[in-house]
């Protein structure tokens, strides 16, 4: 199968899986993990219609996103970042779903100070507690949101999670449910310069429970690129 029929197939299983639990496909985006694969193989899922990519590490979506700077594409930043390269992400990413602490949120909002721009942002939440995962404790969550949310420079558009790794998608059910709950409970608190209208979840073999649980953005890589090496 080509680049173009495995994206097919995989907007094709999320429309399907929106329609299932009631929702509005449009309500879910694909972010289309472009991590470890060249350019060139980049640039196929563009123009088979991948218009959201997501990277996992800096200097590699940097010299990407050089390399496809005429390709009217939206870039997503979904790994670790490190504040000292805060810098360079804010110069081109539309949206960091991996903050998990204040001090790196502090190190976007100046960066983007610098730029003139918002940065838009997802705070990481690490619900299953796993020593091996980044992400701020769900106990601790809502306090971040808060002091994100007074940062003049940073967007708080909601929560990101890397659920831990089961070969069953049933299993993960439950922190996707939990991610949800923890959104809604923000959402309600109302907080100033918190939208909370995005869920990041879900990844190649787990994205159509994270639908039906509400997900807004779906991260899928090996389903599209194939396996990594
Ligand atoms: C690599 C990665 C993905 C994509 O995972 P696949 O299993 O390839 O679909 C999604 N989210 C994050 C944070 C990743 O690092």
């Amino acid at each position: 199968m080509s680049i173009k029929d495995r994206l097919d197939c995989i907007r094709k299983r999320i429309e399907a899986a929106a329609v299932r639990c009631g929702r509005d496909p449009k309500s879910v985006r694909l972010v289309t993990v472009s991590k470890t694969f060249p350019a060139e193989t980049v640039r196929e899922a563009i123009e088979a219609g991948a218009d959201i990519l997501g990277e996992n590490y800096i200097q590699e979506a940097r010299s990407k996103h050089e390399t496809l700077s005429d390709c009217p594409v939206s870039w997503h930043y979904i790994g670790h970042l490190q504040s000292n390269k805060a810098k360079y992400a804010v110069r081109f990413v539309d949206l960091i779903h991996s903050v998990d602490s204040l001090k790196l949120a502090k190190e976007i909002d100046k960066q983007a100070a610098k730029c003139d721009k918002i940065q838009n942002i997802l705070i990481q939440v690490n619900i299953g507690k796993e020593d091996s995962k980044s992400g701020v404790f769900e106990e601790d969550a809502v306090q971040l949101v808060r002091d994100a949310g007074t940062l003049d420079h940073v967007a708080v558009k909601g929560l990101m999670i890397i659920p831990p790794f089961y070969d069953e998608p049933e299993r993960v059910r439950p922190f996707f449910a939990g991610l949800r709950n923890l959104a809604e409970k923000i959402r309600a608190m109302n907080i100033p310069g918190v939208s909370m209208t995005e869920l990041s979840m879900g990844m190649s073999g787990d994205f159509e429970t994270a639908i039906e649980n509400g997900a807004t953005l779906v991260r899928v890589g090996r389903s599209i690129f194939g396996e990594r090496h």
